[in-house]
């Protein structure tokens, strides 16, 4: 399965949530497909993409909040699975796109791979992670049409909702991304501004 294909199978679906990615290979497809000011892509703060939704999920409890993380990232903060299952905010989705390696950062190099693995290369379980932290609705997914069924159901219903998607280590063919850092941070919270329903499609 390929992260590119899960992405534009929900794209038309984030319209109207508020949508974080990880640094990476995922912020640079997500990109690709079209970006909006409703996407905020959290460069150089490894691991702490739900963290940012989850503070967004308590803020506007009414606004849907994806977030679009990585298993190195997951790793690297387990406890935020801890905390997102505490606090449970009904409104935010968890996708994690699980290849098994740090792609970003290596893995993607040729014959990386062997050596930017991830721990669920050897067995550690991301969905079984988050059960065990306390997140009812976790779930693995392989196929793409599984993951869309996941991903569009936990969108359209109000539980937390956390979706492992075992996807190939593959880079995006770029990692172009033509917005500043800083554009985007000012441009993403204009847009949570912006009363739920109303469509963004270009910058704020
Ligand atoms: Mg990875």
């Amino acid at each position: 399965m390929k992260r590119l294909a899960c992405l534009a199978s929900i794209y038309p679906e984030l319209e109207d949530c508020a949508v974080v990615t990880i640094m990476g290979a995922v912020a640079a497809e997500l990109y690709s497909l079209g970006h909006r000011a409703n996407f905020f892509y959290l460069e150089h703060a490894m691991g702490l993409a739900s963290s940012i939704g989850l503070g967004i999920a308590l803020a506007q409890p009414h606004r849907k909040v994806v977030v679009i993380d990585g298993d190195g990232s997951v790793l690297m903060n387990l406890g935020g699975l801890t905390t997102l299952a505490r606090s449970n905010p009904g409104n935010l989705v968890h996708i994690i796109f699980d290849n098994e390696t740090l792609l970003s950062v290596g893995g993607g190099a040729p014959g990386g791979y062997r050596w930017f693995t991830t721990a669920t290369a050897t067995g550690t379980d991301l969905a079984g992670v988050a059960k065990a932290a306390g997140i009812e609705r976790a779930q693995t997914v392989r196929e793409l049409d599984e993951f869309k069924a996941a991903a569009l159901a936990a969108i359209k219903h109000d539980r937390l909702t956390c979706i492992v998607a075992k996807v190939e280590a593959e880079m995006p063919t770029s990692f172009l991304m033509d917005v500043h850092m800083l554009e985007n941070r000012f441009e993403f919270p204009r847009a949570l501004q912006r009363p739920i329903g109303e469509r963004i499609k270009g910058g704020a």
